[in-house]
């Protein structure tokens, strides 16, 4: 019998990074990255210590409705004080509606459009006025999913994008997202986190590995080589190794050239 193969796996080092990066010297585009950390619904010791670390513009993905842990209006005094911060709605309540058995979804195509309609609607309406005008019309669904009846709906409830993940290998998947006009949808890659494992920092090699491997599919051509290649945190579950990861990470781009590599998510999707 065959074997199965495994989860697809990518590892390299600085060097290799270094590699890839001088790779780009000389082409039309840049090796762009930006930043989305997700779950901020309040001030915390972690996420001041995220905005000490980030030297860059940073999407923060912000639970509008959670049940147990209420979005807190001191959030929007602290961001409008926070120039590189932008919001991104992350959901409605980060609930879980999918099916026994199915993987976790808070917009499954077994829920039905009008219930997903009304939700998203209330809570990106709840989220903007609970925090101004630093939330940007894009929808990155908990769990990073979210079935195809519910992305349709998007673009008419306002959505000017999506942010999900993408998994190793990385190769041109035409999204339906794709298929709506002006809307944008832009992928993080670099999960620090170690999800199924240690719930600590993944480890350079693996963090690297996804960096280098996006970057060089984008080289290539395999996948947009415009789009940027995404970095996703959660600050509330950051150990020393991770927090450490992501200041060498910026000393390193800073001493390749700069950390302008770094996107704006509101250029990212600029308004109307
Ligand atoms: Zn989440």
């Amino acid at each position: 019998m065959p074997e199965r193969p495994g989860p697809e796996r990518s590892v390299a080092d600085w060097d290799g990074l270094a590699r890839e990066w001088d790779l780009w010297q000389g082409l039309p585009q840049r090796p762009t990255l930006w930043w989305r950390d997700d779950d901020a619904v309040d001030v915390t010791a972690s996420l001041e210590e995220l905005r000490r670390s980030a030297r860059v513009p940073v999407a923060l993905a912000v639970i509008p409705m959670a049940l147990d842990r209420p979005l807190q209006p001191r959030l929007g005094a602290y961001l409008a004080d926070w120039p590189g911060a932008a919001v991104l709605q992350h959901g409605v309540g980060h609930l879980n509606h999918a099916a026994e058995g199915a993987k976790k979804s808070e917009f499954p195509p077994t829920r039905p459009s009008s219930e997903i309609e009304l939700a998203l609607t209330v809570a990106g309406n709840f989220l903007r006025e609970t925090l101004g005008s630093c939330v940007l019309p894009v929808l990155t669904p908990p769990w990073n999913r979210i079935g195809e009846p519910a992305l349709a709906l998007l673009p008419r409830l306002g959505f000017r994008g999506v942010s999900r993940f993408d998994e190793l290998p990385y190769a041109g998947k035409a999204s339906p997202a794709t298929q709506f006009p002006r809307f944008r949808e832009i992928n993080t890659q670099i999960d620090v986190i170690d999800w199924r494992g240690s719930r600590g920092f993944v480890g350079e090699a693996a963090a690297l590995g996804r960096l280098a491997a996006h970057l060089a599919a984008r080289r290539r051509g395999s996948v947009d080589p415009k789009i940027p290649t995404g970095l996703l945190t959660h600050h509330l579950v950051h150990d020393t190794a991770t927090w450490r990861f992501l200041d060498k990470l910026q000393d390193w781009l800073a001493q390749r050239g700069g950390l302008d590599v770094f996107q704006d998510p509101r250029e990212l999707w600029p308004p109307l």
